[in-house]
């Protein structure tokens, strides 16, 4: 922690919608500030794909050596389809950070808020509470820069290793521990893989039993992704906590947002054992920016998320409450009625913003 016990938060709001939705999130951890014990130093910094353009850089050495000193970063959006490297790939700097800090848990919560609707038939009564962690640094996306093209193939390799599983599968049982301790749930983790087809796969499932043998009190259950994929739509209220590899939780977080009504819904945070940043799992989305007409719930809860695992880091009990008076407030707001743009309602950034302030 920083001088005068501040938490130092380094801020990327990135491209697009990121710097959109970054502010209503500032607003409310001010809000925070002015109405409890804690206390923040904001610093924000360049990232994305307009950086890039002006400088020919994802990011500048700053702001990678800010969120290296900071306690926490929070960053908004990064990336614009008609911003590209040479080899045509988009500016990701988010995913740099992953793997420079070694932030192998990518948590992803999909809890569906009483007035929202959902697409899944019975949702509103049996409720979603469920919680996508992706491992976030190896998997598909190791082989990220490094495929192999020619004219008549392409080769990229997955990598699953026992040190990045290890320390994946101990934060996964942690996290399904703490949501029971909580009464959040009843504790379980479910394994998603494809061990019936895939050697690493295997390797990834047999490292899952060895970490479930260490924590009896936790339910678990082994799911294939496909099968996991057909009973996530049919029945979401039966997940709790579901650990898998990169490529998979890429995929499967972004369907989990939808159960609970948008990408605009959707907070993450990509952890590792130092460092962590805190995103919506949404995108920069193009086709809405600069319209006033982005969901800044997303990167609200994402805020909340940052608090509670600064709260965990650092025994700060403040934290905790501020988190859950966060999470609170948006309930509220949702339960009074807003309808984001997003699905088909008339309330943009600046209504929900100002909603979620008066509800705090
Ligand atoms: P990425 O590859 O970075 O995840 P993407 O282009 O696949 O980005 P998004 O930028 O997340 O996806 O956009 C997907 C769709 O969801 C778009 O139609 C976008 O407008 C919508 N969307 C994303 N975030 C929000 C938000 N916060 N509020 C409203 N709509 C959103």
């Amino acid at each position: 922690m920083s001088t005068n016990n501040a938490l130092h938060v380094a801020v990327l709001g990135g491209d697009g919608i990121g710097p959109e939705v970054m502010a209503p999130a500032l607003e409310v951890l001010r809000k925070i500030e002015a109405t409890s014990d804690l206390k923040f130093r904001f610093t924000e910094a360049p990232a994305g794909a307009n950086h890039y353009l002006a400088t020919g850089k994802s990011m500048p050495d700053a702001t990678v050596r800010l969120c290296d000193e900071a306690d926490a970063i929070l960053l908004g959006a990064c990336g614009l389809p008609s911003v590209r490297y040479p080899d045509n790939t988009e500016i990701m700097p988010q995913v740099e950070l992953r793997f420079h800090f070694d932030l192998y848990a990518g948590v992803r919560p999909a809890r569906l808020i009483p007035g929202v609707p959902s697409p899944i038939v019975g949702a509103d009564r049996r409720g979603i509470d469920l919680v996508v962690i992706r491992e976030s640094t190896e998997g598909l996306f190791a082989s990220m820069g490094k495929g192999v093209v020619t004219d008549t193939e392409a080769r990229e390799t997955l990598l699953i290793t026992r040190k990045t599983s290890e320390r994946l599968f101990e934060f996964s049982f942690r996290l399904a521990e703490r949501r029971k301790a909580r009464g959040r749930s009843g504790g379980g983790l479910t394994c998603v893989d494809k061990a019936n087809v895939f050697k690493a796969f295997a390797f990834f499932r047999e490292m899952f039993d060895e970490a479930a043998k260490r924590h009896p009190d936790v339910k678990t259950e082994r799911l294939y992704v496909d099968a996991c994929s057909a009973l996530l739509v049919k029945r979401p209220w039966d997940f709790d906590v579901m650990v898998m590899e990169n490529m998979f939780g890429d995929i499967l977080s972004d369907m989990t947002a939808g159960l609970i009504g948008g990408m605009g819904m959707a907070p993450s945070a990509d952890i590792g054992d130092r460092h962590a940043v805190f995103q919506p799992c949404h995108g920069t989305a193009p086709d809405i920016m600069g319209q006033g007409k982005a969901n800044p719930t997303a990167m609200i809860l994402s805020a909340a998320m940052m608090l509670d695992w600064l709260a965990d880091k650092h025994g700060l009990e403040g934290a905790t409450e501020a988190c859950e008076r966060i999470e609170r407030a948006v309930d509220k707001v949702y339960a009074d009625g807003i309808k984001p743009m997003e699905f088909g309602g008339r309330n943009g950034t600046a209504d929900i913003a100002k909603a979620v302030l008066a509800a705090l």
